[in-house]
């Protein structure tokens, strides 16, 4: 098997047996970008120097009989709107090209602290604006099963470097869908944890009520090391949660009998693809087949998650933006004629089209006049969308549904309707709003590409969601199918 296919778990068995080390990973992870990377496209900066230091540290430790932590010496490729210290952090926004964090965000901080190997900082949709990260201000990325199509976004190079092997596991951010729609365009696992379970500390905010990092991986066990990492109370993040999580890799269990399952109406709708749902079907029989209970359930307020939405989003993301105006950082246009005219053109210039839009819906829907007939009745829809929620959870453990309407769609083909995109997150969204864990992960294919199962749980459950994934995964094949890069 080649080295990049393997998981994290494997290539540290490899590691402590001394059969590889960690300098060696790394160096076949760069052999790798070099080969895939001009088709793929996942990187805005990659960060060799720093990686090949890093991984003769964790070789050291090794070679002097310390002990290192599951996570020693793997490659991670991290989204680039979280603050690394001395390395750019663009959000692949034009307004931050040059910007360079004096600090480190807390995840990735903490896999630093875990002796990770960081690789590079991977394309995304500007600000996180998006479903395709076609909305990426530098250059497109491409989905590794086909390179016409689009790997998902926003955090789409963070999921395409995984699926691609140009890196072995990668973080990303999910305001209403980031992580699990490219997880599942792409054919890898992918969790947004519980609001506040992972600090937001150095995260380029987005709609702060909602932004959630979290981790890409081939496997479920590598989704539990990675949140051992990630997860724990940061009190640089006031709305970190000062919770103990527990050792995520005890949920591992290859059993889910009396496990029981609610599948909500409302997300196998007439607008998710037949082939789609019969994947999930498929997965349904199977998960009866191993003792879980599964049924038919309701979240009757779903339809109204997607305006509410992207009223929420758009106006928080409107104030979070109004600190990028040439002044502090970023980009500033040089010819100005006033202060006025220099933040107007930073603005206008650093800003691409979507943030815009997503800037003047915000505004409107805050300013006065407006802030009650649209704002104030998100927020009230929001409880709503989070009592469906709590009700269901009294009867199930665990629900169920498409991560994604369609499977990955051609470069090009949603651009120039933003509505057409932003139903992409039908699925996803409503867990944003309820601040809940959802992972998603791989159910098969449909016409060569790969299709997400969306797994949803309590606040603070992601052990259950693990513990069901991996009974999935355990009998059977999908999340061991790879892509081969520029074919079918
Ligand atoms: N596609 C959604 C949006 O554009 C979600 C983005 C995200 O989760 N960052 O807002």
């Amino acid at each position: 098997m080649d080295l990049l296919q393997r998981t994290a778990h494997q290539l540290h068995e490899m590691l402590v047996k001394k059969e590889i080390s960690a300098s060696e990973i790394t160096a076949a992870v760069y052999r790798r970008i070099e080969e895939v990377e001009d088709k793929v496209k996942s990187f805005l900066t990659i960060t060799r120097e720093h990686a090949e230091a890093r991984a003769r540290q964790v070789d050291k430790k090794i070679a002097a009989g310390e002990p290192v932590g599951p996570l020693a010496g793997i490659p991670v490729a991290v989204k680039d709107n979280m603050c690394t210290e001395g390395i750019r952090t663009t959000c692949a926004s034009k307004i931050l090209y040059n910007f360079v964090p004096p600090y480190t965000a807390t995840a990735v901080a903490r896999m630093n602290a875990a002796d990770m190997v960081m690789v590079g900082k991977t394309n995304m949709d500007e600000f996180a604006m998006g479903s395709s990260t076609e909305n990426s201000g530098f250059h497109l990325t491409h989905n590794p099963w086909d390179l016409e199509r689009v790997p998902g976004g926003s955090s789409g190079g963070s999921a395409a470097a995984v699926a691609a092997g140009e890196a072995v596991v990668s973080l990303g951010s999910d305001t209403g869908g980031s992580i699990r729609q490219p997880a599942s365009f792409c054919g890898v696992v992918g969790m947004k944890p519980t609001y506040g379970g992972v600090s937001r500390y150095g995260l380029v905010a987005y709609a702060s009520s909602l932004d959630q990092i979290g981790p890409f991986t081939k496997d479920v066990t590598d989704m539990a090391h990675m949140l051992n990492v990630i997860c724990g109370h940061d009190p640089m993040d006031s709305t970190s949660a000062n919770v103990q999580h527990p050792d995520f890799t005890k949920f591992l269990i290859n059993d889910i009998k009396g496990i029981k399952i609610g599948v909500p109406r409302e997300y196998m709708a007439d607008g998710i693809d037949p082939l789609v749902k019969e994947r999930i079907k498929e997965a349904i029989k199977k998960l009866t087949e191993l003792g879980a209970y599964v049924e038919e359930t309701s979240l009757p307020h779903t339809d109204y998650a997607m305006p509410a939405y992207y009223l929420i989003a758009t106006a928080e993301a409107s104030s979070n933006l109004a600190r990028y105006d040439g002044v502090r950082y970023g980009l500033r246009v040089e010819d100005a004629r006033d202060v006025v005219d220099m933040f107007m053109r930073s603005r206008s210039q650093g800003f691409g089209e979507e943030v815009k839009r997503r800037i003047m819906l915000g505004t409107y829907s805050l300013s006065a006049g407006y802030y009650d007939a649209y704002y104030l009745k998100a927020l009230k829809v929001r409880t709503l969308i989070k009592q469906d929620f709590d009700k269901a959870f009294e009867k199930y453990d665990v629900l169920l549904s498409p991560t994604s309407p369609s499977t990955a769609f051609k470069i090009g083909e949603m651009v120039h309707d933003p509505m057409q995109m932003y139903l992409q997150d039908v699925c996803t969204i409503p867990v944003n709003l309820a601040g809940i864990p959802a992972l998603s992960i791989p159910c098969g294919l449909v016409n060569h590409l790969p299709v997400g199962l969306q797994l949803m749980g309590k606040a603070f459950a992601e052990g259950t969601l693990l513990r069901v994934a991996y009974t999935l995964e355990q009998n059977t094949e999908f999340t061991r199918l790879q892509p081969v890069i520029g074919g079918a």
